[in-house]
């Protein structure tokens, strides 16, 4: 195992047109019990532009020399590494136990602690007995309260978390030291930790539940890399040759945001835009809805809007570096079951299926891709690792209540 204990292994629619919007629709059926007890929303946010936005990518849980167990990786060599294979955006992830809760004196306080290319998110690793979870923000924010109130009940952590306006995100939720606080407090999860896709199983099925339960959580990635390669090799350490199979991107998040602007990424992430491939150079999974089936997509993942109980037409498609000649595997999940496996080749691989989503209640589809691993040289270590995972999107929801 190549991780160490503590790092918890734990479409377009042919063009993209700028169909916008699902306004507020009003419940036909109000009384009416659905079949998972919830009525159907009365209204659902408007849906955002599908076009006005800009992919940016990026890793959202890395640690560097403020979490003590790292080795080799300053802040300014995960920065450079990170501009150098193109990422857009970074969180840099320390153990917030390491500095008592002052991460703003530590990491964020580094001289390192700047990119001109790469957005850097603020925040840290909440590491408490309850296990671990990450906040990300655009700007600085009083990390040393959500320090303070870890053994608090979650009520009160709850309300700290809320006036830091800080957006909150559990860490390898299976396994050691998972995030076992409410995931009521929570606006995503992390689905895919480190290089190595097979550890993931079991966070993917609590998603799941959590998706099920109308919980509108999104799925985020993580590479959680500790280690990185030494300038010389006497410096080199025991996991050291870590840095060659997992790191910076392993796997990559990718985030549609309305800019190229930090707050935008946090954004993104809360709401859901957001699609995971297993390295930097990994095609993209994009999956888009076609709701009037007029052949201009209305909604992408993260969206959600109120069945219509009309027949819905659902695009997928791999964007980026794919392996020509060779098959893509498309799984669709729905509502946490398998609905349907589609193969997908050429340069821009598609698939497409129809489906109905219930009038009442709650659906929710999702998209999991796998085949050939993309190369990633950097990292060289990492394409056997990761399998053949290729990708995952977050869901498209129907009827999910956005006051939940
Ligand atoms: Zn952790
Ligand atoms: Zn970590």
């Amino acid at each position: 195992m190549i991780l160490k204990k503590n790092s918890k292994m734990p479409l377009l629619m042919g063009a993209l047109c700028t169909v916008l919007l699902t306004s507020c629709i009003s419940s036909s059926a109000p009384g009416q019990a659905s079949l998972n007890n919830t009525l159907a929303p009365t209204e659902v946010p408007r849906i955002a532009s599908l076009t006005d936005g800009v992919w940016l990518k990026g890793d959202l849980h890395v640690h560097s020399r403020h979490s003590k167990e790292s080795t080799n990786n300053p802040v300014e060599k995960i920065i450079a590494f990170s501009k150098s294979v193109g990422m857009d955006y970074l969180c840099i992830t320390d153990h917030d136990n390491h500095v008592n809760g002052d991460v703003a004196h530590h990491t964020w306080a580094d001289p390192e602690f700047k990119s001109d290319s790469v957005l850097l998110l603020y925040g840290a690793e909440w590491t408490t007995t309850r296990g671990h979870g990450n906040p990300f923000s655009a700007k600085p924010y009083d990390h040393q309260r959500l320090y303070d109130v870890r053994d608090q009940r979650d009520v009160v952590i709850g309300e700290v978390k809320k006036e830091l306006g800080i957006h909150l995100s559990a860490n390898h939720p299976s396994g050691k030291d998972h995030f076992g606080y409410s995931y009521d407090m929570l606006e995503s999860i992390e689905v895919w930790n480190s290089v190595l896709w097979s550890k993931n199983a079991n966070a993917i099925m609590i998603w799941d539940d959590m998706l099920s339960s109308g919980r509108k959580l999104t799925g985020r990635g993580g590479s959680d890399a500790h280690h990185g390669t030494p300038d010389t090799p006497d410096k080199a350490t025991e996991n050291s040759r870590q840095a060659k199979a997992n790191y910076v991107g392993t796997p990559t998040t990718w985030v549609y945001a309305k800019d190229r602007t930090s707050q935008a990424v946090v954004d993104a992430l809360t709401n859901g835009r957001v699609c995971i491939s297993a390295n930097p150079y990994a095609p993209r999974v994009e999956f888009y809805a076609d709701i009037d089936q007029d052949g201009n997509a209305d909604m992408m993942m993260g969206d959600n809007t109120k069945s219509t109980g009309k027949p819905v037409k659902f695009h997928i498609q791999l964007t980026g570096n794919t392996v020509s000649e060779v098959s893509y595997t498309v799984n669709v999940v729905k509502n946490g079951n398998k609905f349907g496996t589609f193969q997908a080749t050429g340069k821009t691989p598609t698939v497409e299926f129809t489906d109905t989503p219930e009038t009442l209640g709650r659906t929710y589809y999702r998209i999991v891709v796998e085949g050939p691993p993309t190369a990633y040289p950097q990292v060289p270590e990492s394409m056997t690792l990761s399998e053949n995972m290729v990708g995952l999107s977050n869901p498209i929801y129907f009827n999910f209540d956005p006051n939940f």
